[in-house]
């Protein structure tokens, strides 16, 4: 990095909390009380992200009587769930390329529920007036380099291909300025209705309101320790008591599943993310940012960028980072060097914002599994399901998998289970030192890609051809 743009950089940071600036909100509700003594329950869900509330909501919406229990190890929201970028994206395979490589034959229908999943969520939010500043605005993928141009328009062609481009717009260098003015964007793609942005923790709050309407009993700072078979059902340990539940739904995410086998299948990556404090009407003018959309840039290692409610810039990813081991640990969650990155990042795409500063800088681990795109399953006779893996993609694929795990617990067949995407996994992460160095080998190889014209190298094609290539 250039020394002048490294002190703008670090200039620009010098003022940010490192804390996630939606779970800053005054708004946040207080915790509930952590369970003491034995609760039973038809429903135990356990982990109060999207994955569980959403579980909990659905369960309640599909048989009103069914007496569901949550437990969250924590506060609802904290993780995740309270600290993502807020892109609700219809696609529940991370993504129309990374569908296509691994279930062409299925796309189209993935495509389809995807679509009335993402409806799904817009009708929730209304029907429960969930505050969290949805707006589905869509996204555009934007090309800073000219292969990236060509690629855009692959993409749109194969889309087309498959009928599926209803809603897509490829946008020239100056279509895509007109929208979002920065001298980096060669052309666009812009998605008008695949994608919808929101507040991420007022949406997780928001849930876990209407579930207590809704009558789900939640428990807070109540962490699952162990999970046995009592009888016809299940029994989950907890530190002051336990809970005997005829089905458990365990939505945990990147922690250590209460089902170890599924371990195997999910590493943790961790992400980073800079909030600006809100721009001035003139800022906002220069960028133009008229129609609000959602925007991602097309390389290797990506940003993905978007305005608030109250018009601040949320500019993250581009560094991934992998802890050897896969050991979760609350100090990754801050990175000093990645933020200067991505300061400095920030500025060449908006050189006319200069000055302007960062208010709030976080991070947070992403499940991150071989297929980019959640897996589920049973455990204990079909008495326990699980969904994980949505690896960074989860803000709307979490209402899907908690479908996928409420068909799976009552044994139906549904146009949900039936999908080859429901049930198959995802190739399982090696052990160490193997996982550290492949990871490593990747993100190198994706970096060099990206200085490279895109040229993906021999191992980067390896990996595609195993079904483990890293596609942005
Ligand atoms: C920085 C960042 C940016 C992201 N940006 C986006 C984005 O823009 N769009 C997008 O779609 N996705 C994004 N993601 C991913 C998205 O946030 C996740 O996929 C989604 O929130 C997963 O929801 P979840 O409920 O499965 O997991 P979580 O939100 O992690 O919730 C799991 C919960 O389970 C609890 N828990 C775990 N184990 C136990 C236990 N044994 N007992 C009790 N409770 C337990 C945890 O405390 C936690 O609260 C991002 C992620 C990060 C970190």
């Amino acid at each position: 990095m250039a020394p002048v743009a490294m002190r703008l950089a670090a200039q620009s940071l010098s003022d940010a909390q490192p804390v996630p600036f939606w779970l800053e909100d005054p708004g946040k509700p207080g915790a509930l009380p952590a369970l003491t003594g034995t609760e039973k329950c038809d429903l135990l869900v356990v982990g109060g992200g999207y994955s569980g509330l959403w579980t909990a909501l659905l369960a309640k919406e599909r048989e009103p009587s069914r007496d569901v229990v949550l437990i969250e190890g924590r506060e609802v929201g904290w993780a995740a769930s309270g600290r993502n970028g807020g892109f609700c994206a219809a696609s529940l395979t991370h993504g129309f390329g990374n569908g296509l490589a691994r279930w062409p034959g299925e796309l189209p229908r993935l495509e389809e529920l995807g679509e009335r999943n993402l409806d799904g969520i817009e009708e929730a939010v209304a029907r429960y007036s969930l505050d969290c500043d949805f707006e589905r605005t869509g996204e555009i993928d934007v090309a800073t380099e000219p292969y990236q141009v060509e690629e855009l328009h692959e993409m749109y062609e194969e889309i087309d291909r498959l009928g599926l481009a209803d809603g897509l717009e490829l946008l020239d260098r100056d279509a895509v300025r007109a929208e979002v003015d920065s001298p980096t964007f060669l052309a666009g793609l812009w998605d008008r209705r695949g994608v919808a942005m929101l507040n991420p923790a007022k949406l997780a709050w928001g849930l876990k309101r209407a579930c207590l309407d809704l009558g789900v009993r939640i428990f807070e700072n109540t962490p699952g320790l162990e999970l046995v078979s009592v009888g016809a059902g299940m029994g989950v340990r907890t530190p002051y008591g336990r809970v005997l539940a005829r089905r458990v739904a365990l939505g945990t995410n990147v922690f250590p599943s209460l089902v170890k086998r599924v371990r195997h299948y999910t590493v943790p990556v961790y992400d980073y993310a800079l909030m600006t404090e809100p721009l001035s009407p003139e800022q906002l003018a220069s960028v133009g940012w008229k129609n609000r959309q959602g925007l991602g840039d097309s390389a290797n290692q990506f940003h993905y960028f978007r305005i608030t409610a109250d018009n601040r810039i949320l500019w993250g990813g581009y560094d991934a980072i992998y802890p050897f081991g896969g050991k979760l640990d609350a100090e990754r969650d801050q990175r000093p060097e990645t933020y200067l990155k991505l300061a400095e990042h920030f500025f060449r795409c908006f050189p006319q914002l200069e000055g302007l500063r960062f208010s709030h800088a976080w991070g947070g681990a992403i499940d991150t599994c071989s297929r980019f795109s959640a897996f589920f399953g049973t455990a204990y006779k079909g008495k326990v399901a699980y969904a994980a893996g949505f690896t960074g993609l989860g803000v709307g694929a979490t209402r899907f998998g908690g479908d996928v795990m409420l068909d799976l617990l009552a044994g139906e067949r549904t146009e949900r289970t039936e999908l080859d995407m429901v049930r198959s996994k995802p190739l399982p992460f090696p052990p160490e030192p193997i996982a550290w160095a492949g990871i490593g080998i990747t993100k190198w190889a994706m970096a060099r890609a990206d200085e490279n014209g895109g040229r993906r190298n021999l191992w980067l094609k390896t990996m595609d051809r195993m079904g483990l290539g890293f596609d942005s």
